[in-house]
């Protein structure tokens, strides 16, 4: 199988099932099983908050990794680490791939490890099928994706991409009021004993790929081992205040009544109507549901409900809002109904070029990849901004994630890393 890189003037070709046959299933497993002794919990979870203790050993344990690969392991000062191949034109962007290490406090051993384990073995591959990359490869782990020990997540690549100011980063408190700042301190230091070079921020990209577990069911069901992931969907979230009047339950007539959580209910629905499409790409939650005064015999008077709104293109979520917002001025079961739009995060699409070239070496592979939409968040949401970037998903168990039972088959994310190191391989010729 021979494939043609997208460099013009280039004419070498590159073996593409010569490197996906030198992706170890075996090597690729131990390194899932040893990260996940890197905070391991007894019942099959990991615990590995951001910028603790084992978030600090598995970034040794990486930086470790980087002798076999002849490549140099640096940090910058959001405590992002990386492993760079050079390649043979030093004057070139690289083209980078990784994800994180951190977990939630009751996470699974695969969300963010695995793009990052999986990275490190399309690397090796790469070197083991004799790939000299034109481009250099790197490997990345940024740091903080989860926010569950500092809030909000995507520290790393927010900071690396200058979308969020270090600064600002560095002040935000765990719940034992300790700073980003000074755990991130405290891990550079490690870093800094074990002889890692300091890198700096938002450096030039050829482009950016990200393998991570699906988190969600679609892969599953459609029996498929990897997707190529074309966008990550926007979400707005917003609060309804539904107002009435309280009243005696027992002696207060229907057409005397205006009661909240009526006119909520209808509200709720009409609002669920609005969002049903044939295409089933809208997502719609209500998942906060408060009565008040909450007394088993009086007329409720306020009723407020959250929405989480999700959809992959922009124009869509604006019609949506707009419609909600139109809805909300009617009068509903005699009662006043406003919408606060509580925040709000664009849609992503990933550019066309690096999407087809997925589609086409997973064609040139042999594989079935279908295209499908994050639902979730991640690094690469920033890295977006910032180069040309794509993400694969791996399917997991049952759309399992943030769980300790959260699973993936191994043959799956071999198949995932396969692609993953022959994208690269393109991408780096
Ligand atoms: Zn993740």
């Amino acid at each position: 199988m021979q494939s043609h890189a997208n460099h013009p003037d280039n004419s070498t070709t590159i073996n593409l099932s010569a490197i996906a046959t030198a992706v170890n299933p075996q090597r690729l497993e131990n390194d899932l099983a040893t990260v996940a002794r890197f905070g391991g919990r007894t019942d099959g979870g990991v615990t590995r908050l951001a910028l603790d203790n084992n978030d600090v050993r598995a970034r040794l344990w990486l930086i470790e990794q980087a002798s076999t690969l002849g490549a140099k392991a640096s940090v910058d000062a959001i405590g992002n680490v990386f492993l760079d191949v050079p390649g043979s034109d030093p004057r070139l962007s690289p083209v980078v791939t990784g994800s994180h290490l951190d977990s939630q406090p009751t996470g699974g051993k695969y969300d963010g490890a695995l793009g990052v384990l999986a990275g490190l073995e399309a690397l090796r591959a790469l070197k083991q099928a004799g790939f000299t990359p034109r481009r250099s490869l790197s490997l990345v782990s940024w740091t903080n994706e989860e926010g569950a020990r500092f809030s909000p997540g995507t520290s790393g690549s927010a900071v690396f991409c200058d979308v969020r100011s270090l600064d600002e980063t560095r002040q935000v408190e765990d719940s034992d009021g300790i700073s980003l700042g000074s755990a991130l301190d405290t891990c550079l230091a490690e870093l800094d004993a074990a002889g890692v070079p300091r890198r700096p921020l938002a450096t030039p990209m050829h482009a950016f790929l990200e393998l991570h577990i699906e988190q969600g069911p679609i892969l599953e069901r459609d029996g498929v081992s990897v997707g190529v992931v074309e966008g990550i969907q926007g979400v707005s979230w917003f609060e309804v205040t539904v107002s009435g009047s309280a009243n005696h339950a027992g002696t207060t007539p229907r057409a005397m009544r205006r009661d909240a959580l009526e006119g909520a209910c209808a509200l709720a629905t009409a609002l669920r109507e609005a969002t049903r499409d044939s295409e089933d790409r809208v997502r719609f939650t209500i998942g906060k549901f408060t009565v008040s005064p909450g007394s088993v015999n009086t007329i409720p008077d306020q009723v407020t409900f959250s929405i989480d709104l999700r959809h992959p293109e922009a124009a869509t979520l604006k019609n949506l809002e707009a419609t909600f917002s139109k809805l909300t001025q009617r009068s509903w079961a005699g009662c006043h109904a406003t919408l606060i739009p509580l925040s709000r995060v664009e849609p992503v699409a990933f550019p066309a070029t690096l999407t087809t070239l997925l589609d086409g070496t997973a064609n040139e592979l042999g594989l079935t990849a279908p295209r499908l939409v994050s639902g979730a968040f991640h690094d690469a949401i920033h890295l977006a901004k910032h180069c040309p970037t794509a993400m694969l998903f791996v399917p997991c168990r049952d759309g399992l994630s943030h769980h300790p039972d959260e699973h993936i088959e191994l043959a799956n994310a071999v198949v995932g890393t396969q692609l993953l190191a022959a994208s690269l391989a393109s991408l780096a010729q």
